[in-house]
């Protein structure tokens, strides 16, 4: 290393130390110590609790994290569950691939693993549904095993404290921001540590950042440059491609609703939704023809989209009524009556279109 490397890479190394000693001060007095997956802390709890907080907030998980933990307390009991009981008390969390990676990998700890978490972060990393953040995270939480984490609130943390520049989606800043966390974490209190840099990021250095509380504020470059909200760079803009679907309420006299199960891969994966014809083809002759099912067309209603990730989705709903019974196989075709539970839970437009008043004949 040269002398200049040399002394750049000592001053990240004190830059960093001042960090850790701020951020762990900062938690004893101001983290949060009281969020249910702590009490206590064990490698499944933490698990299911790192996961359902991808893309959601604190607030809106705990409900969701009590009503799991009041079912499935453990491995072996989530292992043994039917994949539909795991997905209705997904219901309402969305990204169901999550909770259909939660069964497969309590099934593969099960059965590979005595029902617990291995030691080594590879082992753990290798379980379905477990990326390098999350295993860190599951290891040093419960275990306190000296392992960074990278979640959102982490990332934004960094990027300000050390002005990184570039948006974490790209994988030179991710390196970066990768190996900064990884100088960062002490080896000692990695779990308090890593907690306290979530609690940081979601209550002060949030998206509009409140410096004045922080106890980085003395050390942090984003503050010092006067935009820390610079920080992380954003992703290119790139706009969304956008998809139609019609979806057709197909109702028996009763007011029942036909539900169809989706294929397990793939968006809303083995949930029952509403059946779905391709916008230019004619809903009766398609539905006579892929579903066995002879209906009239009684009114096309108002479109209405829902956001996914990479997509957005236009659905044209089309209420229809039946007339003649369409062949029922078990288990892939339900009839839906309004205020009954539906095994796995609806996707939320689905109900939403159930919800909807049916039209006037
Ligand atoms: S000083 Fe401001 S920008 Fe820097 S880490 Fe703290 S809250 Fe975030």
């Amino acid at each position: 290393m040269t002398a200049c490397g040399a002394s750049l890479s000592n001053g990240l190394q004190g830059h960093g130390a001042d960090l850790r000693d701020r951020v762990l001060d900062w938690f004893d007095r101001h983290g949060r110590h009281d969020l249910p997956w702590q009490h206590p802390a064990t490698p499944y709890r933490v698990w299911i609790s790192e996961v359902m907080l991808q893309q959601t907030q604190v607030a809106t998980v705990i409900p969701y994290f009590e009503r799991f933990m009041a079912r499935f307390p453990d491995v072996e009991t989530l292992a043994a569950a039917e994949l539909d009981e795991v997905l209705a008390l997904w219901a309402g969390l969305g990204y169901y691939a999550r909770a259909r990676n939660l069964h497969r990998c309590a099934q593969q700890l099960v059965a590979e693993h005595a029902g617990d978490f291995p030691d080594h972060i590879d082992q753990v990393e290798a379980l379905p549904g477990i990326g390098r953040s999350t295993a860190g995270a599951i290891l040093s939480l419960s275990r306190d095993a000296p392992h960074p984490i990278l979640d959102g609130n982490v990332k934004r943390v960094l990027a300000r404290y050390f002005a990184v520049p570039g948006w974490p989606g790209r994988s030179a800043t991710s390196r970066e921001l990768w190996r900064l966390s990884e100088s960062v974490t002490p080896a000692g209190r990695a779990g308090d540590f890593n907690q306290a840099m979530m609690d940081l990021g979601a209550t002060v250095c949030t998206r509009r950042p409140d410096c004045a509380r922080c106890p980085l504020h003395n050390g942090c470059q984003a503050r010092a440059e006067g935009n820390p909200q610079a920080y992380p760079g954003r992703k290119p803009h790139r706009e969304k491609p956008l998809r139609s679907t019609r979806m057709l309420i197909i109702r028996r006299s009763d007011s029942a609703a036909l539900l169809v199960r989706r294929p397990p891969q793939g968006i809303w994966g083995g949930l029952l939704t509403l059946p779905e014809c391709p916008v230019d083809a004619d809903p009766a002759p398609w539905a006579e023809t892929t579903l066995g099912a002879s209906i009239a067309i009684e009114a096309h209603g108002n479109p209405l989209r829902h956001e996914f990730t990479h997509y957005s989705l236009v659905i044209h709903p089309c209420h229809a009524r039946l007339t003649r019974t369409v062949a029922v196989q078990d288990g892939e075709h339900v009839w839906y009556k309004a205020g009954h539970d539906v095994p796995g839970g609806l996707p939320a437009p689905v109900r939403r279109l159930l919800d909807q008043k049916e039209p006037a004949t």
